[in-house]
């Protein structure tokens, strides 16, 4: 992996880490909110139907004394005399375990109150200008009316009125029968739920008129919830509801969840404020939030310690590399500077000495001959003393890539032996074939026509010694030098620009790869 990739592979693996942690708890916390709002809706939905059942009870119980009553006040007429058995027919219909009930009441056609089940409310009481008492007597029908919350004239306090209308024996409207039951029937009751204290439960009429709430909108009696969101909601949704909404009075969103009232214009409304139902759950979410967040920064931080700290060592190992291939560069140039001759170009002395053993050394291991050619520019002192010691570096530099062109084969090799000496080594090659290559170096020098004018022939020449033969062993290498150093000097005794061959080796002895004579 290169270095760049492990670094960013180590940074996208913390990332998808945190990413994936993120992700889990936001799925967790979600899951948890939608279970908590379910486990409320169920709760609040229950609520709803205890509070239905509730009044249903209470206004079945009412309808049917109202029933009782003006079957009585019909049947047996109110005739003064009556109406004493009337009013003990009242007070003990009026049970008191029945808490629903404030009173009962019977008024004449003109409102006058009549018979009550307490007989010091009937002087002066008058139902006249009440709407329930102008709905029965403008309206034929015989039906229950639910009126909205009114306060009551007798008591002071808020009631709901459930009333009939009583006809006389000609059917025309003689009068009403009235039942109040006191908002706070509902409100006592209602405050035995545990919904929070910005929960409530309401009875409202199906036009919307809120009759009684608590412990939220408590103030609202009386009021209309018609055009409010809840109101639409119910409407839409028929006998029964569950939605979160804000409720108008106070723009608190609450899960409300309501009931319509079998058989009565009535609804029953239990809502739960968001706020408090969210409120453990916002608790745990933000201790796991703070959790995470200290983890996430932990995870940064360590993160990017890591990642820098791969990358520095990636930096080092590349510096390191870097470093090494330069090393190597440097230890080549120095090895080839270490065999180089630095005038000429050509091996130098001492690289040619371990070439010069190594190939002795193998011709006697391989049974091969190895030739050597020694090689000496003619009058080259007095070259210098007439062109001067720069001239004769150069004369040396071009003689040198002279003889280096007459050197061929790839195991060949000419060097620098020292001042204006040249030596040829030439493994594998025999007599014959050396005198070839050192006639074509002497050759090659002489075509250059470097004028010298001290020399006999006029330009530069080289004379040359050769010797060859099969070494017995590694140590023959020097008495291989002698012998084409024997052949040299007698090149140069023999009047020079010329080559000579060994014919015996030092010792007396005739080298192995010539042909003798
Ligand atoms: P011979 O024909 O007998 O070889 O005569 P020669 O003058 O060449 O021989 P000698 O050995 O007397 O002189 C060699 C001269 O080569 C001596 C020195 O001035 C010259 N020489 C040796 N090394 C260098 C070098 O690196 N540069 C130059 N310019 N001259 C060199
Ligand atoms: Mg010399
Ligand atoms: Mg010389």
């Amino acid at each position: 992996m290169s270095r760049i990739s492990t670094a960013r592979a180590t940074a996208w693996c913390l990332i998808a880490l945190t990413i994936f942690l993120v992700v889990l708890e936001a799925w967790s916390r979600h899951t948890a909110y939608r279970s908590l709002l379910a486990q409320n809706s169920i709760a609040v939905e229950n609520v709803a139907q205890a509070a239905e059942e509730h009044v249903e009870g209470a206004m079945n119980t009412v309808s049917w004394l109202l029933d009782g009553i003006v079957e009585r006040v019909e049947t047996d007429g109110i005739e003064p005399g009556e109406q004493g058995r009337l009013q003990d027919y009242l007070t003990t219909r009026l049970n008191k375990k029945n808490s629903a009930l404030q009173g009962l009441f019977v008024h004449d056609a003109r409102g006058a109150l009549l018979v009550a089940t307490d007989a010091h409310w009937a002087r002066g009481v008058t139902a006249a200008g009440r709407a329930y008492f102008d709905h029965h007597r403008l309206r034929a029908d015989r039906e229950l009316h639910i009126g909205p919350p009114i306060v009551s004239r007798i008591t002071g306090e808020w009631v709901i009125t459930l009333s009939r209308r009583w006809n006389d024996r000609e059917g025309r409207f003689a009068g009403i029968v009235l039942a109040t039951i006191p908002v706070r029937y509902f409100e006592q009751y209602y405050d035995r739920f545990s919904v929070g204290k910005q929960g409530s439960l309401m009875l409202a009429l199906a036009d919307g008129t809120v009759v009684a709430g608590r412990p939220a909108g408590k103030g609202l009696i009386g009021t209309s919830a018609a055009g409010t969101p809840f109101f639409a909601f119910a409407q839409r949704s028929g006998p029964r509801g569950t939605a979160m909404l804000k409720a108008h009075f106070d723009q608190t969103e609450r899960l409300m969840s309501y009931r319509r009232v079998e058989d009565y214009p009535l609804m029953v409304v239990a809502a739960l404020a968001k706020e408090e139902i969210l409120a453990s759950w916002w608790e745990v979410t933000r201790r796991e939030c703070a959790a995470i967040g200290v983890m996430l920064a932990m995870v940064c931080v360590l993160g990017g310690w890591l990642v820098s700290h791969i990358r520095l060592k990636q930096r080092l190992q590349h510096q390191l590399q870097l470093a090494q291939a330069d090393l190597q560069a440097k230890n080549a140039t120095l090895d080839r500077l270490a065999r180089t001759d630095a005038l000429t170009g050509l091996d130098n002395r001492r690289h040619f000495d371990e070439r010069m053993a190594a190939e002795t050394a193998r011709a006697a291991r391989e049974g091969t001959c190895v030739s050597l050619v020694l090689v000496d520019i003619d009058f080259f002192k007095r070259y210098n003393d007439m062109h001067g010691h720069t001239a004769g570096d150069d004369c040396l530099r071009i003689v040198a890539a002279a003889l280096g062109s007459a050197a061929h084969r790839p195991a060949d090799m000419a060097a620098r032996y020292g001042g204006e000496e040249f030596a040829i080594l030439l493994p594998g090659t025999d007599g014959d074939g050396a005198l070839q290559v050192a006639e074509s170096a002497r050759a090659a020098v002489r075509s250059l026509a470097l004028p010298h004018e001290a020399n006999t022939a006029g330009i530069v020449t080289i004379s040359a010694g050769v010797a060859s033969f099969f070494p017995d062993d590694a140590d023959e290498a020097r008495a291989l030098i002698e012998a084409a150093d024997g052949a040299l000097y007698r090149a140069k005794e023999a009047g020079r620009n010329r080559v000579e061959a060994a014919s015996t080796r030092p010792g007396g002895a005739t080298p192995a790869c010539r042909r003798p004579g």
